[in-house]
């Protein structure tokens, strides 16, 4: 008997292109500007949304840019980036999201047009971050509905897509992302009943109770959602009623993409692993903005995607991948550092960091092996909302052969 010929198969058109980026954001926007305007040949920017402009797009808000610049609303901002990468020669193509690898410089992608192989002499990873959902904060109770994400809250909100929040709601978190997400309620019509949060201190918004030392328990709800338990760090418990409920705070890379590459992830971040020129340990594949280390302003990502364009553009030239040089670690109460490598020579920038716990009158160290490479007393209180950035010249004397580096930090809670 004759068999009918397999036709099912899907069809993949194969494409080359100079430089391949993932994410129209602010990072994968400003760098594929950059690297466009430098003559980097075909810069492509795939996006999965139908518009580019990534997350600010969706945050009706003030608040980005850089001072002296006056501050932008979120999508006045995306707008902008969006015109200087397109004025600077990038092609921007909405609708389609990057699904795998079929190569180390070759991604798979799939669009309303088809399916595609995309081989690119350098790719970007620049995928921002996303909030974990609920299930994975384990909260027991069922799955009401009015139980949302910063991400779900602003994404429903959005003027092309009205949608009725809620009564009263209750925000989980209370570091900035929070606040604005109260401020969206609120403009939204929604009564915010409190913020809590796990941690020690906040700064409360007028008019909000915060609760501190607080966490969830339990949500109570059938179909919709009437209140959640919360319980604090005294043993004091209790129920809030409240029809919506919005968790915040709990932002992770996007790094689905990488890991599909097998691409090694930071144990911190759980962000590529990166040296502070954005090299991935995959030579070609560099990351940028969210994407390596969950949520900071909008113009920190930008200036890493501007900050990752000269090494793309070395890397463009024939200069070799390096190996990477000796690990950054981080020791408790510090969560993460960024980069995650110190590849000797290190280029003039800046490295993030960030603590678990809140610190007054802190006290940095890094050593290598018994080295102390430099100590630092930061001004400022650190919190774990917001990141430190330090200067990188110490890392002219890191021994490339050397053991880790380690940084340490001591201060008062
Ligand atoms: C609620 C909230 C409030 C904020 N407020 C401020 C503020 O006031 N000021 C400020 O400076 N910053 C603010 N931020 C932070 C700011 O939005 C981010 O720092 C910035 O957007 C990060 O840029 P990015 O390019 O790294 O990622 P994103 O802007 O998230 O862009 C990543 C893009 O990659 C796309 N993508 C991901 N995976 C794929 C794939 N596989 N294929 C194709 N496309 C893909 C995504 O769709 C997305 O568009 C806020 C963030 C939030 C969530």
């Amino acid at each position: 008997m004759n068999h009918p010929e397999h036709t099912d198969r899907p069809t993949w058109t194969d494409r080359t292109v100079d430089v391949l980026v993932v994410g129209a954001g602010p990072a994968g926007l400003a760098l594929a500007a950059r690297v466009a305007r430098a003559g980097a040949g075909r810069v492509e920017v795939l996006e999965r949304e139908e518009e580019p402009g990534g997350t600010p797009r969706h945050l009706h808000h003030g608040g980005f840019g850089s001072p002296p610049l006056p501050w932008l609303h979120g999508p006045e901002y995306a707008r902008r980036a969006v015109a200087e990468a397109v004025h600077a020669g990038a092609a921007l193509r909405t609708g389609v999201t990057a699904t795998g690898w079929a190569g180390p410089l070759t991604l798979e992608t799939t669009s309303p047009s088809g399916l595609e192989r995309i081989t690119a002499r350098a790719v970007v990873l620049a995928t921002g971050a996303r909030e974990r959902p609920r299930a994975a904060r384990l909260i027991p109770g069922t799955r009401p509905a009015g139980v949302l994400t910063t991400g779900e809250l602003h994404r429903s909100l959005h003027p092309y897509a009205p949608h009725p929040i809620g009564r009263r709601a209750v925000l989980i978190g209370a570091e900035p992302v929070a606040r604005h997400a109260a401020r969206t309620l609120r403009r939204a019509g929604t009564h915010v009943a409190a913020m809590l949060t796990e941690h020690p201190r906040a700064t409360p918004l007028p008019g909000i109770p915060l609760l501190t030392r607080t966490t969830v328990t339990e949500l109570h709800g059938r179909g919709r959602l009437s209140g959640v338990a919360v319980r604090h760090q005294d043993g004091r418990t209790g129920v809030i009623a409240c029809d919506t409920v919005v968790f915040t705070g709990d932002w992770i890379p996007e790094h689905d993409l990488a890991r599909r590459g097998g691409i090694p992830l930071a144990p911190g971040t759980r962000g590529p692993a990166v040296d502070a020129a954005y090299r991935t340990h995959t030579p070609g594949v560099f990351a940028v903005g969210n994407a390596l280390h969950g949520i900071e302003p909008a113009a920190t990502a930008a200036a890493e995607g501007n900050a990752a364009a000269l090494p793309l553009l070395a890397h463009l030239s024939g200069t070799p991948w390096p190996t990477p040089g000796p690990p950054l670690q981080v020791h408790p109460p510090l969560s993460w550092a960024t980069p995650t490598h110190l590849t000797t020579p290190t280029p003039r920038g800046s490295l993030l960091l960030r603590t678990a716990e809140p610190l007054t009158a802190p006290h940095l160290e890094i050593h290598q092996d018994t080295r102390l490479l430099w100590h630092h007393r930061p001004w400022t209180r650190l919190t774990p909302t917001h990141s430190l950035r330090l200067p990188t010249h110490w890392t002219t004397r890191v021994n490339p052969n050397g053991g880790p580096v380690t940084l340490t930090i001591r201060g008062r809670a």
